[in-house]
C-alpha cells in the first residue's frame, strides 16, 4: 500500500454527490438508513458514476492496479468507511478506494471497522455482528489505514526477501495497532500476494539491470523515459518503494545496494 493522491472531481460530479447524500442523509433515522443504503447505493447514477471511476482509476498504480493489493485489476468502488456503519459516507467522494474482486469480497474487509475509542483511545471493532441492534458505531479515530490521507509505509514495511508486510519496528501502542489491523482486516500477507510482490522484485531488479547494461555499452542511444515508463506500468509499486527506501540498511539487499549505486538516478524513479 502507498500514498494516493486524489484527484479533483469535476464540479458537477462533486455537487451531484454531495446532493445524494444530502437527501439520503434526511430520508430516515439511522436504523433506516442502514436498512435502505445497498438500495441507494445500487441505485446511484450510471453516468455520473463513471466518470467517479474514471477518476478513482487515474489514483490506481500500475494498469489500474487495486488500491489495497496492487496485484489485481481495481473494478468496484470501496467505501473505507463500511456504508452499512456511516450510511452518512455512502457518498462522499473521500471515502472511495478503487479494488479488485477479491479485496472488495467479504473475506477480506468487507463491512470490518475498527475505532480508537474514548478519551483513553481503547481499540474497538465496530464490525456489526449478525442479528446485533442497529445502532450507530461509536466514535473515534479510525484504526485501519487510510491511504488518501496518510502514507501508510509511516507504519508498515516490506520485510525483504519474503515480501510480508510488517509494522514498522518501534512503533507506539497506536500505530502498531492500526499496522497489525490492517495487514490482517486487508489480507495483505494473504494468499499468493508475498509471491507475486517477489515477482515484482525480481522484475525491478531486471529493469534495472537493463537500464545499466544499456546506458554503459550504448550511452549515447539510452532513454531512461523508456524505464521509468516501464515503472509506472508494473504491479506491486509498493515493493519499488521498499527497495528505493530500504537498500542502504538491509544486509541482504547488497546487490540491490550496487545497483543503486551505479545508478543513484533511478532513485528518482
Ligand atoms: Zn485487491
Amino acid at each position: 500500500m502507498i500514498r494516493l493522491f486524489a484527484p479533483d472531481l469535476p464540479e458537477e460530479i462533486a455537487r451531484h454527490l454531495e446532493e445524494k447524500q444530502r437527501i439520503f442523509d434526511a430520508s430516515g433515522d439511522y436504523p433506516f438508513r442502514v436498512s435502505d443504503v445497498q438500495r441507494v447505493w445500487k441505485n446511484k447514477n450510471r453516468s455520473n458514476f463513471r466518470i467517479v471511476r474514471e477518476k478513482l482509476a487515474e489514483m490506481c498504480p500500475g494498469p489500474r492496479r487495486c488500491h489495497y493489493c496492487e496485484d489485481s485489476c481495481a473494478i468496484a468502488i470501496e467505501h473505507i468507511k463500511p456504508k452499512t456503519l456511516y450510511p452518512e459516507a455512502v457518498f462522499q467522494w473521500s471515502n472511495f478506494l478503487f479494488v479488485c474482486q477479491l479485496c472488495n469480497g467479504r473475506e477480506n474487509k468487507g463491512e470490518k471497522f475498527a475505532v480508537f475509542a474514548g478519551p483513553r483511545r481503547i481499540f474497538k471493532d465496530v464490525t456489526r455482528k449478525r442479528n446485533a441492534a442497529i445502532l450507530p458505531p461509536v466514535a473515534g479515530m479510525p484504526v485501519l489505514l487510510n491511504p488518501r490521507e496518510e502514507d501508510p509505509l509511516n507504519v508498515l514495511e516490506l520485510r525483504f526477501p519474503m515480501c510480508v508486510f510488517l509494522p514498522v519496528e518501534g512503533l507506539g501502542r497506536r500505530d502498531l495497532k492500526r499496522a497489525e489491523y490492517t495487514i490482517e482486516t486487508l489480507g495483505l500477507n494473504d494468499n499468493l500476494l508475498p509471491q507475486a510482490r517477489r515477482g515484482a522484485y525480481e522484475s525491478y531488479r531486471a529493469l534495472l539491470i537493463v537500464y545499466l547494461k544499456e546506458r554503459d555499452e550504448t550511452p549515447t542511444q539510452v532513454q531512461p523515459n523508456r524505464y521509468i515508463t516501464a515503472l509506472k506500468r508494473m504491479h506491486h509499486p509498493t515493493v519499488w518503494a521498499e527497495m528505493k527506501r530500504q537498500h542502504q540498511r538491509i544486509q541482504e539487499l547488497q546487490e540491490l545496494r550496487d545497483l543503486f549505486a551505479r545508478a543513484p538516478e533511478a532513485l528518482d524513479w
